[in-house]
């Protein structure tokens, strides 16, 4: 008889620079896959226009977050471009328990941090076609002054740098084919040997 052990969902850790379209890529995966959910993070950033609490981010103030710094209760945090980002820790547990497959939208530092608690994670890199098409991106957004544009742009290029630390590089040239790549991705590890074991149980008949 051929069983199948409940298993927890996969944790899919989804890095790349500030404007190169992970959030968009996020949103279409949601819709298309009903077992997936993006954690939701913490920050000290502003609100841009459309942002809603508990849905785009929870924001906070310093004095919050470093409350829930100092309590534990994030997975992960780092302070990008003068201010503080971070994962709460048991939103992102309890989905995995559930079953669900849990999207982080995690800069490059907090993914590191990450790989200490869940080396099982899935690694993922979402890169431009190119650092011209990124900074179009960032502008036509048109939610970031100049300065910060160029502070982004800067920390983008350093960024690309660390590509060897994941499993996956997505080229974001067309939505449609970013997500697809995605589902792809989410697919192929779901059936990787090592999280299927053991397959088969009690007697084989
Ligand atoms: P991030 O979450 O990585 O900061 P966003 O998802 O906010 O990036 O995308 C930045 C901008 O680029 C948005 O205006 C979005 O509509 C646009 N965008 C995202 N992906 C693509 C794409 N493949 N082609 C063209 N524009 C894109
Ligand atoms: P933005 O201000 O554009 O929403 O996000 C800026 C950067 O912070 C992006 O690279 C984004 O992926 C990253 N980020 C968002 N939430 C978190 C988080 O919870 N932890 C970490 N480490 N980075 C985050």
């Amino acid at each position: 008889m051929i069983m199948k052990d409940k298993k927890q969902g996969l944790l899919i850790v989804i890095s790349g620079p500030s404007g190169t379209g992970k959030g968009t890529l996020c949103l279409e995966l949601l819709r298309r896959q009903k077992f997936v959910k993006v954690s939701v993070s913490c920050t000290t950033r502003a609100p841009r226009p459309g942002e809603t609490e508990g849905i785009s981010y929870f924001f906070r103030t310093r004095e919050e977050f470093e409350h829930l710094i100092k309590n534990d209760q994030m997975l992960e945090w780092v302070e990008f471009c003068g201010n503080f980002y971070g994962t709460p820790r048991f939103a992102v547990q309890q989905l995995l328990e559930a079953g669900y497959d849990v999207v982080l939208e995690i800069d490059i530092q907090g993914a590191h941090q990450v790989k200490q608690h869940y080396p099982e994670g899935v690694f993922i890199f979402i890169a431009p076609p190119s650092v011209a098409v990124l900074s179009q991106r960032i502008h036509d957004r048109g939610t970031e002054s100049e300065e910060i544009i160029r502070e982004r742009l800067a920390k983008a290029i350093q960024e690309m740098n660390c590509l060897s630390e994941y499993d996956y590089l997505v080229v974001n040239d067309e939505i449609l084919n970013g997500v697809d790549k995605l589902q792809s991705i989410i697919i192929a590890e779901k059936c990787r040997v090592k999280r299927n074991c053991p397959y088969f149980k009690g007697d084989i008949k």
